[in-house]
């Protein structure tokens, strides 16, 4: 195929799929073959205002349609992904790379949310006191606030939209997604699906692209929130600009996620839940463990049994049987991918397992890293500080517990963390002292299911409400106060 014939994909808006104004395309490619997908068009301010316009007109109809009615919109929504299932995973493995079970796992989470979403005339019912003073009563109801939008990363393409715009819709707001522009297939095919779900126009609306099209909506009067997923920096630059722009921001960041092993725990099931942790999806999940802190004897009996776990990894394209690990999203994170695994050299670090000239014959142009891992690694170099975000883990030794946790407290980051021990005591210790929001005991992924909130601390969040769970509710209403003497 070549670009020429490759298809451009269009902007949803107001109901319809428009062409973005002339600007430059970016060439989605399947990073396991190399196979070109599709272009993505760089939407620019006048298509993020033309967005915004429609959401802003279809709002007042949508605020005052009743909350049970709008559920009934996503429970035909859920229906309808449910029998996209499959494609849509297929699309996720297909652009992002992750193996079909990772894909099917990641919508499935998503999915969730629109489940519990479903529930919005019990999430969004508002509170009352009578007689807060004599013959005074007092009520607040949640009430919508107009147009909100999210912009995501390349990660997880189906569930991190769908940790906003379900809730967002369900309490009567309208949406805009700016999806990555590293996957933006599967949130139209997404989009395509929810059109059967029977939205009226302007509710959902997408605009593809980058930094151009992020910075109109932060800017933009009639925006009135921004939910963001993505890198640190540019968490805290969309923070910041919305904020100056007087909008109400959720900005989730990077992750440098420690998992803790202590000498009483179960090796042979902690080996199985942190190999997965560090290397399920190549390590390109802002939950995956990066650095095991092993504690007193736990150190070489784990590392060795994690050396033969990552080894055991087959390496390939995620829609062949058999494959455990997929590629990375493109050639340009490889290479920073590959550049940390020679910092890590650089400064020390022992490389027990090189993946880097890893190859996976059928597919020899893919974006592959093998998985990797490094031993003696300090809190203070380069690959025991930054995120990699690609399956290079690291294992180092300390003391005891405390230590432990001081070496967690040492991050810049605060996303999540995971402790393996069969002690209660130790385990209560360290959820009670460590500071970092998402905790795993004796489990390698700590995601909180879409009826919690989800989101770190420090260098990894951005704001005070979480994404999904009641913060959402909170997030994307105002609560409006009525004091009424009569
Ligand atoms: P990214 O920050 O490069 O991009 C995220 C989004 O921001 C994209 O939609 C992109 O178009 C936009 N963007 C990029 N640069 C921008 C700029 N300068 N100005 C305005 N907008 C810009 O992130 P990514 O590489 O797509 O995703 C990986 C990152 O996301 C990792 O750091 C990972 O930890 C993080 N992540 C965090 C969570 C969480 O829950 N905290 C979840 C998933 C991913």
């Amino acid at each position: 195929m070549t670009t020429s014939v490759m298809r451009t994909l269009r902007n949803y808006i107001g109901g319809e799929w428009v062409d973005a104004s002339p600007s430059d395309c970016l060439e989605i490619t399947n990073p396991a073959t190399v196979e070109p997908l599709a272009r993505v068009p760089l939407s620019t301010r006048r298509d993020v205002d033309q967005a915004v316009a429609a959401a802003r007109a279809a709002f007042p109809a949508w605020r005052a349609v009743p909350p049970v009615v709008r559920a009934r919109h996503l429970f035909q929504l859920k229906q309808v992904l449910e029998q996209h299932f499959d494609e849509v995973s297929h699309i996720i493995t297909r652009e992002n790379g992750k193996t079909l079970d990772e894909a099917r796992g990641s919508l499935r989470r998503g999915i969730e949310n629109v489940e519990h979403a479903c529930g919005i005339p019990t999430l969004m019912m508002g509170r009352t006191l009578e007689d807060i003073a004599a013959g005074i009563d007092c009520e607040y109801v949640h009430q919508p606030l107009g147009v909100f939008a999210a912009v995501t990363p390349f990660n997880f393409p189906a569930m991190v939209p769908m940790w906003f715009w379900p809730y967002a819709i369900a309490a009567g707001n309208t949406f805009i997604l700016k999806p990555s522009e590293q996957v933006p297939l599967t949130a139209t095919r997404l989009v395509e699906v929810a059109q059967e779900a029977g939205l009226p126009p302007g509710v959902l609306n997408v605009v593809h692209g980058g930094k151009e099209a992020v910075d109109a909506l932060l800017a933009h009067p009639d925006v009135v929130g921004i939910s963001f997923v993505g890198s640190s920096a540019v968490a805290r630059h969309v923070y910041e600009e919305a904020a100056k722009h007087g909008k109400r921001v959720q900005a989730l960041g990077g992750a440098k996620n420690h998992i803790v092993v202590l000498p009483d725990a179960d090796l042979d099931r902690a080996v199985t839940s942190v190999t997965e942790s560090l290397f399920g999806c190549a390590g390109q999940r802002c939950l995956a463990g990066s650095v095991v802190v092993t504690t007193g004897n736990a150190y070489a009996p784990f590392r060795d049994r994690l050396l033969g776990a990552a080894k055991n990894l087959r390496l390939g394209y995620g829609l062949d049987a058999g494959v455990t690990m997929g590629p990375v999203v493109s050639g340009r994170h490889k290479e920073r991918v590959l550049s940390y695994v020679e910092a890590g050299r650089r400064d020390g670090a022992e490389l027990l397992l090189d993946g880097r000239a890893t190859r996976v014959e059928r597919y020899p142009r893919g974006h592959f890293v093998g998985p990797t891992v490094f031993d003696g690694v300090r809190p203070e170099m380069t690959i025991g500080r930054e995120e990699i975000f690609g399956p290079v883990a690291s294992v180092t030794r300390v003391a005891d517990l405390d230590e432990a946790i001081d070496v967690i407290g040492r991050s810049s980051y605060g996303n999540a963390t995971s402790i393996f021990t069969t002690s209660g005591r130790a385990a209560r210790e360290f959820r009670y002292r460590v500071g970092v929001s998402m905790i795993g005991v004796n489990l390698g992924i700590a995601a909180p299911m879409a009826f919690f909130p989800f989101g770190g601390t420090k260098g990894s969040f951005f704001g005070d409400l979480k994404a999904h769970g009641q913060d959402a509710i909170e997030f994307y209403t105002d609560k409006k106060v009525v004091m009424s003497r009569w």
